[in-house]
């Protein structure tokens, strides 16, 4: 069963935490119980069925032949190898590659499944009516998203990202997704109003009522939504499972991981697969110049109400990250009331938790942090280290492994969740690795390809062309127009 954060709700199905993204009246669900999993009992199994594995106790109404249909996705060549997160090892640390799927960048692990759990979750309520997915995305997520639910039956999807801020190749991606039900909005304003305008639009009861009369329900495809979470707990065994083939573990010991972090999603998922049994030593909590997270950690003041920085790492360009809810959840005891208070809508993301959470956070999670400059130097110096190209969400998760090595000399077998390919973003890697004087590329395409001759690594299939291909017509809308916008679309 699932409870809400806040303590409005409790007892709720798998499948009713799936349909509705979020607890209506504010709060995130979380599974009441922790199952755990022996990691021993998933040795030599492919990825699709360690997945079915660690995603059967949490959705008991499953059937045994839907879960088997919906990690298929992992083996039928949706992602572009047979292991779909390969662990390479790089120097003496190991680096899981998240990106092998449509979009190059991790939300695919996550998103090529949620629109089938969706699917057997309306089943499971007999929900007559189509959805409605709403995304906020700082970038990745909207065109992983988008992927994931185009031509889906009885669903339909509009991404918001905010206008500016988010890559050339990003938004290419999303302009030229195909799919009679896939819709994009520009927002004017950075990630954390479009975040919170779309927020209140799942609030709102007026838009819920007048889309019930046509038949549709909200969903969201958001990491706020369980389905999107479950999926990447799979991952963390996937890559202990390896580390431990590979030799680099020994079975039973502990290994660390390091996770570039926006909105608590991924590393969140990481936090379950240690409950769950998995022999996780160190969670290490990488942030760029956006470090509400990295200052929390140091101080147990989660101060959000601060100046947004857009950076080379959008998809980490967060001030309020949305399943951090879930981790103070765990860290203060289950304290939903304490919940209710922090994340109370007058204090806007600005609280100070107790004494006693706080220890519980540290203990739990090493947080850091890199500038701009150290997140371009990390992408060269690795380059000539290991001749391995990070992309610069990586490359932040890279340098704060560096720091803490260095604060602790912790020898654990590391792994850093790596969570897209350099080519999303290549002309920043560029950069880093050749400097900004000279650029040999005029443009993102020619970047593209200039990344490929330096390098000798091929461009991902899903980002070949993007530059030909026709594009859909974006919508434009102020924060406070997207009420009206969705109304006329659908109402
Ligand atoms: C979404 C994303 C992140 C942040 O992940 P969260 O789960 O939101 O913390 C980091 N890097 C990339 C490339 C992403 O797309």
């Amino acid at each position: 069963m699932y409870e809400s954060t806040r303590g409005n709700l409790s007892g709720q199905r798998a499948a009713q935490a799936i349909t509705l993204g979020m607890v209506p009246s504010g709060g995130l669900f979380v599974p009441s119980t922790i199952p755990t999993l022996n990691w021993q009992d998933l040795k030599g199994l492919p990825y699709r069925d360690v997945a079915k594995r660690v995603m059967t106790p949490y959705l008991p109404d499953f059937s045994e032949s839907d879960l088997s249909k919906i990690v298929d996705v992992y083996s039928d060549g949706t992602f572009d190898g047979p292991n779909p997160a390969p662990l390479v090892s790089v120097g003496n640390f190991g680096v899981l590659e998240l990106w092998h799927g449509p979009t190059a960048a991790f939300k695919d692990m996550a998103l090529q499944v949620l629109p089938d759990l969706l699917k057997v979750s309306l089943k499971l309520f007999d929900r007559e009516e189509d959805v409605l997915i709403l995304v906020a995305t700082s970038g990745d997520t909207g065109k992983a998203a988008l992927e994931g639910f185009k031509n889906r039956e009885g669903m339909h999807i509009v991404v918001f990202y905010p206008e500016g801020g988010v890559s050339p190749v990003q938004e290419r991606q999303m302009t030229t997704t195909e799919g009679i039900n896939t819709h994009v909005v520009a927002v004017k304003g950075n990630f954390d109003q479009c975040q919170t305008a779309v927020k209140r639009i799942f609030a709102s009861e007026t838009l819920k009522s007048q889309l019930l009369e046509k038949k549709l329900i909200f969903s969201s495809a958001n990491s706020i939504n369980w389905g999107r979470l479950l999926p990447q707990i799979v991952y963390y065994f996937w890559a202990y499972l390896q580390a431990v083939e590979q030799g680099k573990v020994a079975p039973g010991a502990t290994m660390n991981v390091v996770v570039p972090t926006g909105n608590f999603g991924n590393i969140q998922a990481a936090y379950y697969a240690e409950r769950m049994g998995l022999p996780i030593g160190q969670i290490i909590c990488a942030s760029n110049k956006n470090n509400v997270l990295t200052d929390f950690f140091a101080t147990g003041v989660h101060q959000s109400q601060r100046d947004f920085f857009q950076t080379i790492s959008p998809s980490m360009d967060i001030l309020v990250s949305s399943n951090f809810e879930r981790f103070l959840y765990e860290m203060s005891g289950r304290n939903a009331e304490q919940i209710q208070t922090w994340y109370d809508a007058k204090n806007q993301g600005t609280f100070t938790v107790d004494p006693l959470t706080l220890k519980q956070c540290q203990d739990t999670v090493y947080a850091g942090w890199a500038d701009e400059e150290e997140t371009l130097a990390t992408i060269s110096q690795s380059y000539k280290a290991y001749q391995y190209v990070f992309d610069p969400h990586t490359a932040v998760a890279m340098k704060v492994y560096n720091d803490y090595l260095a604060a602790t000399n912790d020898q654990t077998y590391t792994v850093i969740a790596s969570t897209a390919s350099p080519f999303k973003f290549a002309s920043n890697v560029l950069i880093g690795l050749e400097g900004e004087q000279d650029k040999s590329w005029k443009d993102e395409w020619e970047a593209l390809d200039y990344l490929s001759q330096l390098t000798g690594w091929k461009i991902p299939m899903g980002l070949q062309g993007l530059d030909q291909k026709p594009e859909k017509a974006v919508k434009v809308s102020e924060p406070e127009g997207i009420a009206e916008l969705l109304q006329k679309m659908f109402i």
